[in-house]
């Protein structure tokens, strides 16, 4: 089942509404240092709990603002080897003792190795006992600059409050009508670029209405530019593999300027222009 969903902003399969609106809510400027995720399903909660630790320290989101969940870095988060995130996760476990949460924390207050943010997660906090609880309050109140916290439950109303007060929560319900309304989505989005390539027109930008849809088209066109690289069916199969290339590295200059605040309409327009065009073809 999983399998057949596609990939959201956070590179995680499912749950896209809830990608898109935490990805929405990074890009709106400064981040609260606990975030908690709840939703009944464990599994896809740690899974985008390790999307958003990659958003946050992804050298190439940082520098470039445009975040690649299969950088070299976020690679090393995926594979739990990264040293400034941390997963304290036990599904064995029936509760989460003082002594682990007073490591996490120690660690959390030292400097980072590789001198960017720092993130942990904290699966079914609340299993926490209530000391364990407590001894979170000092990060949680005096947070050092770059520290984030991802709190996850799948019971929010066995939480304590200590935590509970602290955090910015986030509901993760995954809805079949969100999911549906990609796939919709999507079928427009290959309309419109089969419309463009035939006619040569501008006029499929005007349906991209607003930032947040502009860069589900510029990955939506990465997606199907990355399947005509590989050889997969896809609306630019018949293209050269150096114009999908070059094409691919534009819309990833792109995303970034799109994701800095510029006008979404005109960064499109100029991206199909220069790289989807007959004229294209160099
Ligand atoms: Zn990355």
């Amino acid at each position: 089942m999983a399998a057949t969903l596609n990939m959201g902003p956070l590179g995680v399969r499912g749950l896209q509404e809830t990608q898109n609106q935490l990805l929405h809510y990074f890009q709106s400027g400064r981040i609260h240092p606990a975030l908690l995720l709840t939703g009944p399903d464990a599994e896809t909660k740690i899974k985008l709990a390790i999307g958003m630790a990659k958003w946050l320290v992804c050298p190439k989101r940082i520098r470039e603002g445009s975040f690649d969940p299969n950088c070299p870095t976020c690679a090393r988060i995926g594979r739990a080897v990264h040293p400034d995130v941390y997963v304290l996760s036990d599904p064995e476990s029936t509760s989460i003792k003082i002594e682990s949460v007073r490591e996490l924390c120690y660690q959390m207050g030292v400097a980072s190795m590789e001198g960017g943010p720092k993130v942990c997660v904290i699966d079914e906090c609340h299993r926490m006992t209530p000391a364990a609880a407590n001894a979170f309050l000092k990060s949680l109140e005096e947070p050092a600059a770059d520290r984030y916290f991802i709190f996850l439950t799948t019971q929010p109303g066995s939480l304590l409050n200590t935590i509970l007060s602290r955090c910015l929560q986030f509901r993760t319900t995954p809805s079949a009508e969100s999911e549906e309304g990609f796939e919709k989505e999507e079928t427009e989005f290959e309309q419109m670029m089969n419309d463009f390539l035939g006619s040569e027109n501008t006029l499929a930008i005007k349906k991209i209405s607003d930032r947040e849809t502009g860069l589900r088209f510029l990955q939506f066109l990465q997606r199907r530019l990355r399947s005509a690289i590989y050889g997969l069916p896809s609306p630019f199969s018949t293209r050269n593999e150096y114009q999908n290339l070059r094409a691919f590295d534009a819309t990833l200059g792109t995303e970034g300027k799109l994701r800095s605040n510029a006008n979404h309409a005109l960064l499109i327009e100029n991206l199909l222009i220069q790289h989807f065009t007959k004229d294209s073809q160099l």
